[in-house]
């Protein structure tokens, strides 16, 4: 039966490469939970929305639709397609901020579960495996050194045309590592029964081999 498989880890660590590619050869869906995140910032950008005023922020929530394009996974705000905007340094900036909300969390995570209900889906973020679906049939957790996951980050910045200087990107993922991890609302964890896959010393391809692998037992 299909499966249920949950990746977690630290903003690029690889562990968007390796649930897609993995998705790809198992025929699943793939949902990529940093990126409604990453929209709903957006919105809240747009509107000025303050991320003090509950009020506000609820009210923008109910505004809201997410969805994701099947044909390329592009994510979509209301329909309109935010994929290349969600990427850039400004809501990278905030992200973390928005994701703090137990608010958001909580409509983010009941959107998640409903739309995984069905198994045959591969998640990553941050929680999957500890808030959102804690029975998952496979849990991994990615992780990288730092300079790697700077250097991956950065390329993938400057390969977009977009004008950034390294020490903003690693002070950025520095930034997001400390608010994820230290969240009072479900922080960034391994869960107890997940799989360590460091991209630091496995290459990508030896990394969704590694996934492969894991899947199959
Ligand atoms: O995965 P990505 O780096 O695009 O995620 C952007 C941000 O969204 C993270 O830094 C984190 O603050 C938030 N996030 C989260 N929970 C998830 C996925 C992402 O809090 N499941």
């Amino acid at each position: 039966s299909p499966l249920t498989i949950a990746i977690d880890g630290y903003s690029a660590c690889g562990k968007s490469t390796l649930a897609r590619a993995l998705a790809r050869r198992l025929g699943y869906s793939y949902i990529d939970t940093g990126a409604m995140y990453r929209a709903v910032t957006l919105h809240l950008q747009r509107d000025e929305v303050n991320l003090e005023d509950d009020a506000a922020v609820t009210e923008a929530l109910r505004q809201i639709t997410i969805a994701f394009r099947p044909e390329d996974n592009h994510v979509l705000l209301n329909g309109e397609d935010v994929e290349h905007q969600i990427r850039g340094l400004s809501v990278s900036k905030m992200v973390s901020q928005v994701a703090a909300l137990s608010k958001v969390r909580r409509a983010m995570v009941e959107q998640q579960r409903r739309m995984g209900a069905d198994g045959g889906v591969i998640l990553d973020g941050r929680d999957i495996g500890t808030v959102v679906f804690p029975d998952a049939d496979l849990k991994l957790f990615v992780t990288a050194d730092l300079e790697t996951r700077i250097d991956r980050r950065l390329s993938e910045l400057l390969a977009d045309g977009q004008e950034v200087q390294r020490e903003e990107v690693a002070a950025n993922l520095e930034e997001r590592d400390y608010i994820d991890s230290h969240r009072a609302d479900s922080p960034l964890r391994m869960a107890d029964d997940a799989v360590l896959l460091d991209n630091t010393h496995l290459g990508l391809e030896e990394l969704v081999e590694r996934g492969e692998e894991l899947v199959q037992q």
